[in-house]
């Protein structure tokens, strides 16, 4: 088998792995990226559509766009980038394992930054009642269709799921000449984004029914019609609201999974919330030297925030890489990981945070991202330990669709390196978001 050595490791070549590898790169580590699919820009390559960048780039591309960007300053770097090329395996001693027509690699790495994104969730996980008929499929994979095959999913189509990837296909098959009937959300809200509401359904005529879901698939060897019921408050089915809808294609946009089998592989702790590793604030798991960063992290709502993200994982692992190295390189013997940590834990109407710990000694980075729950008219961020107020935000409104970032200053990032010096891991930090009465 090949033998390769690298300081950083990036597995997934999207806009995470891109920017940590960029990031890794000029901080002087050598770098590889690890590709399965032919070209680098993962997600990003089918998204024709423009709303990227716009907080990154102060402009607004399109996702392909948005990915050459980086895909050229990777080739300008020199960074070594593996393309159709899996990974198979990663081991707590970082050593990756991949494969491509060539045959196996084995690369061994001073940190590994986990950029492997995430998959859509199926029919199975929400288990629909029904026939097994063609015609049902996740909006990802419609959208592969349309935009990057040239292929018509169907005619008459229903979308089950008002997050962003089925918004935006709502918008993409009615502009394809395709007839969609309208989007079906379990929730009493909308999961998308407000910008996809209004510039993909509402400019549109596309109805959003909100508290309302299928539960039944009809038809034999291809969808013929579906059923779709109201729900109650506790999600439980109005019977005397079914109704029947014809149509030959169902897309699902029901919710995504971060890709971590492979994480797993190497021994990375999950976050049950979230299904990605659990991190510190240099978003290094709980496997030394492993970093993870992107969509296989926690799902985004835009690249942007994943663009920030992944630098900051690629600027830890090359430090971490480097100082390696360096003690390697001197004869010295690493000190014995003197670490404790002070969980970062989600409170009163947050699903989670990112990162999920503070690691003493802590590395001063000082943005915590999080979601909140459920749909806050006026509601105020919160960061305590114990007694003592660390953050208080200003009241505003939150939606669960938008991701949450706190940068706390200077001083706070002091405040909090101070406790996670002196206290041994007893006190956690609880971020919350609390409802302020008017
Ligand atoms: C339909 C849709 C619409 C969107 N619209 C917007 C928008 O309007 N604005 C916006 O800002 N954001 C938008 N986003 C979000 C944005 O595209 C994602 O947040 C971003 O692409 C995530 O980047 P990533 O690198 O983490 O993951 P990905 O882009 O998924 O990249 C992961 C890469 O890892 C590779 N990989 C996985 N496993 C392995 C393995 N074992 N070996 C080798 N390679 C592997 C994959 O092939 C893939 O290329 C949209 C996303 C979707 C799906």
């Amino acid at each position: 088998m090949k033998q390769l050595h690298y300081d950083v490791v990036v597995i997934g070549g999207g806009p995470a792995g891109m920017a940590a590898a960029l990031k890794a790169k000029e901080k002087g580590a050598t770098v590889a990226i690890i590709e399965r699919n032919e070209e680098l820009g993962g997600i990003l390559n089918q998204c024709i559509h423009s709303g990227f960048g716009l907080s990154y780039f102060k402009q607004e591309l399109t996702g392909p766009e948005y990915a050459e960007l980086f895909i050229n300053q990777v080739i300008a770097a020199g960074i070594d980038v593996y393309l159709e090329t899996m990974v198979i395996d990663l081991s707590r001693d970082r050593q990756v394992k991949a494969m491509n027509q060539a045959g196996m690699l084995l690369l061994c790495a001073g940190a590994i930054v986990l950029a492997m994104g995430c998959r859509e969730r199926t029919r199975g996980a929400i288990k629909i009642p029904g026939s097994r008929p063609a015609g049902v499929l996740t909006a990802g994979l419609a959208q592969r269709y349309v935009n990057i095959e040239n292929r018509k999913p169907g005619e008459r189509i229903v979308i089950l799921g008002s997050g962003d990837i089925g918004l935006i296909m709502a918008r993409r098959l009615t502009l394809e000449g395709m007839e969609v009937l309208g989007v079906y959300e379990l929730m009493p809200y909308a999961n998308g984004l407000y910008r996809n509401i209004k510039n993909c359904l509402d400019d549109f005529d596309i109805p959003l029914h909100l508290s309302t879901t299928v539960t039944n698939i009809i038809g034999h060897p291809h969808l013929e019609a579906i059923e779709v019921a109201k729900v109650d408050e506790n999600f439980k089915v109005i019977e005397d609201s079914r109704e029947v809808i014809a149509c030959d294609t169902l897309l699902l946009s029901i919710g995504l999974i971060p890709e971590n089998e492979l994480s797993q592989k190497s021994g990375v702790s999950l976050n049950p919330r979230t299904n990605g590793p659990l991190v510190n604030e240099a978003l290094e798991t709980d496997q030394p030297g492993i970093f993870a960063c992107g969509n296989v992290l926690h799902v985004h709502d835009l690249v942007d925030n994943v663009t920030l993200e992944a630098e900051a994982a690629g600027a830890a692992a090359a430090t971490y890489a480097l100082q390696q190295k360096a003690e390697a390189a001197v004869g010295e013997k690493r000190l014995a990981e003197n670490k404790y940590s002070i969980p970062l834990v989600a409170g009163e109407n947050v699903g989670y945070t990112v990162p999920a710990k503070l690691t003493s000694p802590t590395q001063k980075a000082g943005r915590i991202l999080f979601r909140v729950r459920k749909p806050l008219e006026n509601a105020a961020v919160i960061i305590q330990s114990g007694e003592k107020t660390i953050f208080q935000g200003k009241p505003r409104a939150f939606k669960p669709s938008v991701m949450e970032a706190v940068q706390l200053s200077p001083d706070q990032i002091n405040e909090l390196t101070a406790m996670c010096d002196q206290n041994s891991g007893g006190q956690p930090i609880i971020v919350a978001v609390q409802e302020v009465n008017q």
